[in-house]
């Protein structure tokens, strides 16, 4: 797409329209009448994913692309945070196979309404809004059509397969796209649409009964925010890591008891979560359930599980599930209980242009939190 100057005049206001100069929609606004300015000059600021391999040897490089412009029930976002992901870094090592070449990642993306794409009317220009791992299904599948999104074969992802939030602007379906609740700053927001989701997700497969106790193995961004919400709801939780430091902010959290992950339970557990990849926990988790729980394996990746006991780790109807991915509907109802809740997070904060060092410090465990790529106003920073 060619990146044209800017005619001296125009009169064309609104941004929701075509543009009366020249037919065009929403986004070549922007190109005709330099908002935000400089922009028609330069195009848009985004890292991608250039070759993959270890995030020591630079996998990720920042380019300019033109503005992107929505397509029909699309949404141009402009991005004021995007929050940093292992699965980021997993796509920029090439764990993960990228699905188109130069993707650009990131996929917890707190933006503001830019432009809305034809037939795009859930939001309007201004609307903070987030942007989350499920970019869009097919809606026809036997799996869409039961409610079960989360597993529909045809799902897209953002920062997979669609661009994601380490730009300064992108495109974003409309029925895709979260409003966001008050109470929490944009950098607050940005690990809520994955690690809290998922996290919220898991909470759900684990059937905790009300009053019930919960037992959490790992207890990284996802867990520390699911534990939060589970205590909210009454639930007595038992955390269980090897890493001290979680041990202690599962505490300050307020969590019931905090052990080394091979511990035993200090009291039979209704339920239990799997954070950490590890399949020796599988074992732990499942004796340590009192007759009938739930044991759900929160991860995308589990090392294998040795075998199991009947009698030990699955008789007295105790059940062990997965987790996949999430619906729109665990998020919106993950956001709107971390607010009723008020569920606190903690971020580092990361101006846009050091994304290469935000992932070299998640690969080194050196984040304190979640981390956040900060935009600034002008999308000049860093
Ligand atoms: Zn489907
Ligand atoms: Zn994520």
């Amino acid at each position: 797409m060619a990146i044209r100057r800017a005619p001296r005049v125009c009169g064309f206001s609104n941004p929701l329209r075509r543009s009366p100069c020249c037919g065009r929609i929403v986004s070549r606004y922007w190109l005709h009448h330099g908002y935000p300015r400089a922009r028609y000059r330069r195009g848009v600021r985004a890292w991608i994913v250039d070759r993959p391999g270890p995030v020591a040897s630079g996998p990720v490089r920042l380019v300019e692309r033109p503005v992107p412009e929505p397509g029909p029930g699309e949404l141009l976002v402009r991005v004021i945070c995007c929050g940093v992901c292992r699965t980021d870094l997993h796509l920029a090592e090439g764990d993960l196979a990228p699905r188109a070449p130069g993707i650009t990642p990131g996929h917890e993306v707190v933006g503001e309404v830019a432009a809305a794409g034809p037939g795009a009317g859930r939001f309007r220009p201004g609307d903070r809004v987030g942007a989350a791992w499920l970019a869009g299904t097919d809606g026809t599948c036997r799996y869409c059509r039961r409610g079960a999104e989360n597993l529909c074969p045809a799902s897209v992802y953002t920062g997979w397969d669609r661009h994601g939030g380490y730009a300064e602007y992108l495109t974003v379906a409309d029925a895709f796209a979260h409003p966001l609740p008050d109470g929490f700053s944009d950098a607050e927001l940005a690990p809520l649409l994955c690690a809290g989701i998922i996290g919220y997700r898991a909470l759900r497969r684990a059937q905790v009964p009300p009053g019930g106790t919960l037992g959490i193995w790992g207890f990284g961004g996802s867990a520390h925010l699911a534990a939060q919400i589970a205590m909210g709801q009454g639930a007595d939780v038992h955390v269980f890591t090897r890493a001290p430091a979680a041990r202690e902010l599962a505490l300050r959290l307020g969590v019931a008891s905090a052990q080394d992950s091979f511990d035993p339970a200090p009291v039979p557990l209704d339920s239990a979560i799997i954070f950490a990849p590890v399949g020796d926990l599988v074992p732990a988790a499942l004796q340590a359930l009192d007759r009938g729980g739930t044991c759900a394996i929160a991860g995308i990746y589990l090392t294998d599980i040795p075998p199991l006991n009947y009698d030990r780790h699955l008789f007295q109807e105790r059940t062990l599930c997965s987790v996949t991915a999430n619906t729109r509907g665990d998020a919106a109802e993950f956001l709107t209980l971390a607010q009723r809740l008020a569920i606190r997070v903690t971020t580092t904060a990361y101006p846009f242009g050091q994304a290469g060092r935000a992932l070299a410090d998640l690969a080194g465990d050196r984040i304190h939190g979640a981390g956040v790529l900060i935009l600034d106003q002008n999308g000049t920073s860093g």
